[in-house]
């Protein structure tokens, strides 16, 4: 495996940071995930576009420019020689001395992961996952904005272990308020009474690039989609629950906090047309 690497494609072992860099130290730094069909990378542009989102968010200048970066990503990709990608892109405030202040880093560092991404296997739709509403509360947006897409994961990863010792795939974080947010890696739909709910942004998740597809996929075949606050309540009495990211696309929710739910023909439906969606691109497209 090669890794890019500040400009370089190195093997994977010798891609190293150093233990002064801010993102290892205090997890000051930002990422995307990205997918790639055919060596092509799904919504390039507005993964692109988040990342300078995050990067002004956390006040990082990013010496690249987005013809850069997409260039480098797709170096890394080939230099994999990969065609179904899973693309980590991952930039941090760099090496810099102890203490908090960003201007202690001179440069960011660059790192770009490309590894082979299969489709999920066919079972997983069909099973669909099993989810839990966590403990853990989503970070309040008034602190760390779960719109800025950063190397602080911990939030995520205690919801994370709370799904574990629960033997499930997968938890919903509510915010302070006790609304729906998002899960530890996805956003979070529900189908009822032939509306299709989500959280709004402004309940603290991040804006998934898969939610917008989705939401614009749903309205397209005239399903009614209401975005807003929503609470534990009127998630458990829905027809039906899936997740969306990246990877994942759009995958049915089976269980949450026990109560069953089936892999219905909503998700199956809007997986469908998302897959569509991406088979246009990819002939589209034109690097
Ligand atoms: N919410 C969180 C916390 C995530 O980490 C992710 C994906 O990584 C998403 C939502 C979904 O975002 P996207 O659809 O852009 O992959």
């Amino acid at each position: 495996m090669y890794v890019y690497l500040n400009d370089r494609i190195v093997p994977a072992e010798d891609a190293v940071v150093s233990v002064f860099d801010h993102g290892f130290l205090y997890g000051d730094g930002i990422y995307e995930t990205m997918r790639a069909y055919n060596g092509i990378v799904f919504m390039i542009d507005e993964h692109i576009k988040r990342l300078f989102r995050s990067a002004s968010l956390i006040g990082l200048k990013i010496p690249y420019n987005s013809e850069k970066l997409k260039s480098s990503i797709y170096k890394t990709i080939q230099a994999n020689n990969l065609e179904n990608a899973y693309i980590r892109l991952t930039i941090s405030r760099g090496c810099g001395s102890l203490g908090l202040d960003p201007d202690f880093c001179q440069k960011p560092s660059i790192v770009i992961i490309a590894k082979e991404q299969k489709d999920y296997p066919k079972s997983l739709y069909q099973k669909g996952l099993k989810v839990i509403i966590a403990k853990t509360r989503r970070n309040f947006k008034e602190a760390i904005n779960p719109r800025i897409k950063s190397l602080n994961f911990l939030n995520n990863i205690l919801a994370k272990l709370e799904a574990k010792e629960k033997n499930a795939n997968e938890a919903i974080m509510l915010n302070v308020y006790g609304k729906l947010t998002e899960g530890t890696i996805c956003n979070v739909f529900f189908y009822k009474d032939n509306v299709l709910f989500t959280p709004s942004v402004d309940c603290g998740i991040l804006d998934g690039i898969t939610r917008g597809i989705v939401i614009d996929i749903a309205k397209k075949q005239g399903i009614r989609v209401k975005e807003g606050k929503f609470t534990k309540t009127d998630i458990y009495s829905a027809n039906e629950i899936f997740v969306t990211n990246t990877t994942m696309e759009v995958m049915p929710v089976s269980e949450l906090d026990g109560n069953k739910y089936p892999a219905g023909e909503i998700s199956k439906n809007l997986r469908k047309f998302y897959r569509q969606k991406v088979k246009e691109y990819i002939k589209n497209y034109r690097t």
